[in-house]
């Protein structure tokens, strides 16, 4: 089914290049979103101690229920990923690891939903130790870019504010069946523990970063300015950029993490958006 981004994984090689970049092994408790058919599902139910695989497809969960049924570690639940509280689910199924665990996310994601699995993962990222994920490749790139190389934005900030992402390898379509339009990459996302710019809440610092890049095509003064955060006021935006030594000239595409810390910094010290939350705007504070 096009809609679910049924491309099955059918290259056993790429398979187990995946489970073994993921590094997990005894003791793990892993995530998998979307398992399908069971491709990287069995696989890895040889090596970890709880795998949790969700799949949104009621026939391939019913049949992965079936197939993996003498498999107590194993636990398919056939949901949307979009709808499952992942924090629960790793305390769930906790229980079930022996002693201290790592929790690791491994998938050949659903392309459709990518972006908002991603948000989701981010989000929840203190929970992990890793995510081991195939993307189509555009996106792997945007979770590498760095400021003013193509695919910067959004996604690239926040990747690299939660985690650590590298571009493992890349996979062409006949690897998958059927095969996609598109060439796909494994990423490996280690979730840093002390995240970059660690002083600042992730709440307003991507409300920053959201305010800057609200019109993408306007330099950072002026996306600023017309962002809700900071409410149409030129001072405001004027003296933020003047004491965080950022030229309003510039683009958002332009800036690193670092440059997006000093307007929060700015920000907070101005009393325009708060330390913790980030409410002072509509673009919002949490990652989803
Ligand atoms: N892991 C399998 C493999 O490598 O062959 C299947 C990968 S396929 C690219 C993506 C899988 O995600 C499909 O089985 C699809 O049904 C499932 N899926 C799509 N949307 C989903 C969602 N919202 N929640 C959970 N699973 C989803």
């Amino acid at each position: 089914m096009r809609a679910l981004g049924q491309n099955f994984l059918v290259d056993t090689g790429v398979r187990d290049a995946i489970v073994e970049a993921s590094g997990v092994g005894p003791g793990d408790l892993v995530l998998e979103i979307g398992p399908g058919r069971g491709a990287l599902t069995r696989v890895l139910a040889e090596r970890v101690s709880v795998l949790v695989a969700v799949e949104v497809d009621p026939e391939l969960a019913a049949y992965l229920q079936r197939e993996l049924a003498d498999l107590s570690h194993v636990h398919i639940i056939h949901a949307d990923i979009l709808s499952c509280d992942i924090g629960q689910i790793a305390l769930t199924h906790a229980r079930q690891a022996p002693g201290p665990f790592r929790f690791m996310v491994v998938a050949n994601l659903p392309y459709c939903i990518t972006t908002p699995v991603l948000h989701r993962l981010l989000s929840a990222s203190s929970l992990f130790e890793a995510f081991t994920l195939m993307v189509q490749f555009e996106v792997a790139q945007k979770l590498m870019a760095a400021a003013g190389t193509a695919g910067y934005g959004e996604l690239s900030l926040l990747a690299q504010y939660y985690t650590r992402p590298e571009l493992l390898f890349t996979v062409g379509p006949m690897s998958f069946a059927p095969p996609p339009r598109v060439q796909s990459a494994v990423v490996k996302m280690t979730v840093n523990r002390s995240p970059y710019a660690g002083d600042l809440d992730p709440s307003p610092l991507f409300a920053v970063v959201r305010a800057g890049f609200a019109k993408r095509r306007k330099n950072i003064r002026n996306s600023l300015v017309s962002s809700t955060l900071f409410g149409g006021d030129h001072d405001l935006v004027a003296a933020l950029l003047a004491r965080a030594g950022i030229d309003g000239r510039l683009r958002a595409e332009q800036l690193g993490l670092e440059e997006f810390a000093r307007l929060t910094r700015a920000a907070i010290a101005f009393g325009a958006v708060h330390a913790a939350d980030g409410k002072s705007g509509g673009e919002g504070g949490d990652v989803n």
